[in-house]
């Protein structure tokens, strides 16, 4: 068994046949010997391709030798090797990059939100909120999303902070939305939004302090022992009703949740609307069946034959606030049984008269024709068909008006109720008031 290394030797001529019958010649390497005439013996291509002899011979040429031609298959097989692995890399990096791409796509939606809230309103973290509530401990209420606590910012502002407790994705978006919503919209009869959080689980949102409350509060809960006069009651609904015009006209927005619990009052008992919570556009809800419809008492019956709710909708909460305002009641009755607010208002005057369901606290200081005009708004507001209810704009024209009476009378002046509340049926589509109330002497 032995090697023959004969190259660059400066052999020339033919390549003996003899060296194909040294059996035990393993390696044989012409290699370099460029005047070689380049004829290989057939013996030698034979051994050299069954594998008993690895014979290497270099650049003659006339041969077509074995030598050259396993270079050439070595190389074409690593070329081929090459090119798979490099198609198979490539495709490999292709999957992972689209796989990344769809993983940032699936968070995309969040982080653009995200983007858009920050250019409007700051960004705290739970650290600072930590801070700014005094490690939340003072509450001030408690509604669908969390607890809401008291608050001061660095240059003593005060602030209400609302949390939220629940933790899935659901909450997390309709957190979001309603961040985005209040972000986007500014109007002096709605609750300013100072900044929001969205530090892991935590979620927050920071607004603007109401030191008054609610208007549900001063109606039937913990500030009830301060009855709102009559004149106060009247300029609350004015403000909220202006808000809630500004939204529907100005924004294209439904509020989605008019209820008494969402109009907070100022220092000087002026009424802000708050939760924008599940307001949406109107375009992006054209062919909704979302089922979040607001609070018993204040639905739109219209909701529950179509799932959908639009800015009549909000009309009608809206109308069942009026009846509140008036009578001071909740939206539904519970004291013998259930019954609601304008059942209960239209049983009393089917056989009384509006004293009896005007708010005994009023202690008769109020304009009987404003106070009409208003249970007679209300009653419009809250018809069964949307298409007869009137727009916002109308509430808050005659809601002006009602506040116009109310004035000359505190101010000992004649009333120009008479011809007000005559233009009430401008806004009656159908079913004049008189007809479904029959006249009774105001
Ligand atoms: P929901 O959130 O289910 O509609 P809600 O409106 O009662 O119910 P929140 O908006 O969370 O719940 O408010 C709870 C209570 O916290 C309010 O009734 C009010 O007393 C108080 N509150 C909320 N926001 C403010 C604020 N900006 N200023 C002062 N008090 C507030």
């Amino acid at each position: 068994m032995f090697c023959r290394d004969l190259s660059h030797n400066n052999l020339s001529g033919d390549i003996p046949d003899s060296l194909a019958s040294m059996s035990k010649l393993l390696v044989l390497n012409l290699s370099g010997n460029h005047d070689l005439n380049g004829h290989v013996p057939d013996t030698l291509i034979k051994r050299n391709n069954s594998g008993l002899l690895l014979f290497l011979l270099d650049s003659c040429t006339t041969c077509d030798g074995p030598g050259k031609r396993n270079i050439s298959v070595v190389i074409i097989a690593i070329i081929v090797v090459v090119a798979v692995v490099a198609v198979f890399t490539g495709l490999l990096l292709l999957w992972i990059l689209h796989r990344r791409r769809r993983r940032r796509g699936g968070g995309s939606v969040e982080q653009h939100l995200e983007t858009q809230v920050q250019r409007e309103i700051k960004k705290f973290s739970h650290e600072e909120l930590k801070g700014i509530t005094n490690n939340f401990s003072r509450k001030i209420g408690r509604g669908g999303f969390g607890i809401v606590y008291h608050g001061y910012l660095d240059n003593q502002t005060e602030v209400a902070v609302k949390t939220c407790t629940l933790e899935s994705t659901q909450a997390s978006k309709q957190f979001l939305a309603e961040v985005r919503s209040l972000s986007l919209v500014h109007h002096k009869n709605l609750v300013t939004l100072v900044g929001y959080c969205k530090d892991g689980v935590n979620l927050a949102v920071v607004y603007e302090y109401l030191p008054r409350g609610s208007l549900f509060d001063h109606l039937r809960g913990k500030n009830s022992s301060f009855a709102l006069n009559w004149r106060r009651r009247l300029n609350i609904v004015l403000d909220a009703a202006q808000a809630l015009d500004y939204l529907h006209t100005g924004c294209g927005m439904v509020h989605r949740d008019v209820k008494s619990s969402n109009i907070l009052l100022g220092q000087n008992f002026e009424a802000k609307v708050s939760d924008l919570g599940l307001a949406r556009m109107f375009s992006a809800d054209a062919n909704s069946t979302i089922t979040l419809s607001g609070t018993p008492g204040y639905m739109d019956p219209e909701y529950q034959l179509t799932f959908t709710l639009n800015e009549k909708s909000d009309v009608y909460s809206f109308g069942v606030i009026l009846m509140e305002n008036v009578t001071g009641e909740p939206p539904i009755l519970t004291a013998r049984e259930s019954i609601h607010i304008i059942k209960f208002i239209k049983q009393k005057l089917a056989t009384g008269s509006i004293d009896d369901v005007v708010d005994s606290r009023f202690e008769g200081e109020y304009d009987m024709n404003s106070v009409w005009k208003v249970m007679e708004l209300a009653m419009i507001c809250t018809r069964d068909e949307s298409a007869n209810r009137p727009t916002m704009a109308d509430v808050v024209m005659h809601l002006k008006d009602c506040v116009q009476i109310e004035e000359h009378r505190q101010r000992g002046k004649p009333q120009p109720s008479e011809k007000s509340y005559m233009n009430m049926s401008s806004i009656s589509t159908s079913n004049s008031m008189s007809d479904s109330f029959g006249p009774i002497s105001r």
